[in-house]
């Protein structure tokens, strides 16, 4: 079934004009006629029948859908700028794995960096790729992102938990799962070249907790998609 999020503010038996970039996938790619579509408005989900009346594309909503998608507390990924198409990768996954907000962010070893003029085209770009990706997996929300900010930075996004990803603490083995409480959690993960000893010793100074992913060495984008399918496994 198609999702699309929309603004207005639903109930059962409102017919909505549905906005011409969703009217045209809806009708002219789908082709669908009077078929069922979910609708996202304001973190609900709702059941609608979408149909043609002339050259408009309207919906008609018909039940909420009990189904909640989203995890039950806030769940904030800080993850370094990496090369695009990795970079892109993990902002489908973070969608598809129920992140809330992913901040991108610049270290020492981050061999792809911030680009000002490029920002509000590809703030736009990832949004797109975040607004796909829930659509597809009926999500409630689409996660937030911003623009990136300095490692330096990153105690603005702390929460109640706060993780970050090193694999220098394989000897004393502290767990993603053994530092989860079901508390809004923030989690760091690092670029290709890993955190600098002295970011690592930032981040602990700002309260981040380091935490083992294994004793492999994960690529960035492997290590993102695996710390949140585990933290979304320790909040179900
Ligand atoms: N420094 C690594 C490369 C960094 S991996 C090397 O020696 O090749 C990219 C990021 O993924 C790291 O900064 C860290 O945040 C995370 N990561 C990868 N493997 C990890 C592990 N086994 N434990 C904890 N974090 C890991």
């Amino acid at each position: 079934m198609q999702e699309y999020f929309v603004e207005e503010t639903l109930s059962p038996g409102k017919i909505i004009e549905l906005p011409k970039d969703k009217a045209d996938h809806a009708f002219k790619v789908l082709r669908l006629s009077h078929e069922m579509i979910r609708l996202v408005s304001q973190g609900t989900g709702w059941f609608a029948e979408a149909y043609q009346e002339g050259k408009k594309g309207l919906a008609r909503v018909i039940s909420r859908d009990p189904d909640i998608n989203e995890l039950p507390v806030d769940f904030t990924l800080c993850m370094a700028l990496i090369r695009r198409e990795k970079f892109e990768l993990v902002l489908q996954k973070a969608a598809e794995l129920g992140v809330s907000k992913i901040v991108p962010f610049v270290s020492s070893r981050c061999v792809v960096k911030a680009k000002e003029e490029k920002s509000q085209r590809q703030l736009e770009r990832w949004r797109a790729i975040l607004t796909e990706a829930s659509e597809q997996c009926k999500r409630n929300r689409i996660p937030d992102i911003v623009s990136p900010l300095s490692v330096s930075d990153l105690d603005t996004c702390m929460q109640s938990v706060n993780l970050c990803a090193y694999e220098g603490v394989r000897t004393s083995a502290v767990s993603v799962s053994g530092a989860m409480k079901p508390e809004p959690v923030t989690a760091v993960i690092g670029p290709e070249g890993g955190f600098s000893e002295d970011e690592v010793k930032l981040l602990e100074t700002m309260g981040y907790t380091p935490v083992s992913l294994g004793n492999r060495i994960l690529r960035a984008e492997t290590a993102a998609i695996y710390i949140c399918s585990v933290i979304g496994e320790a909040l179900m």
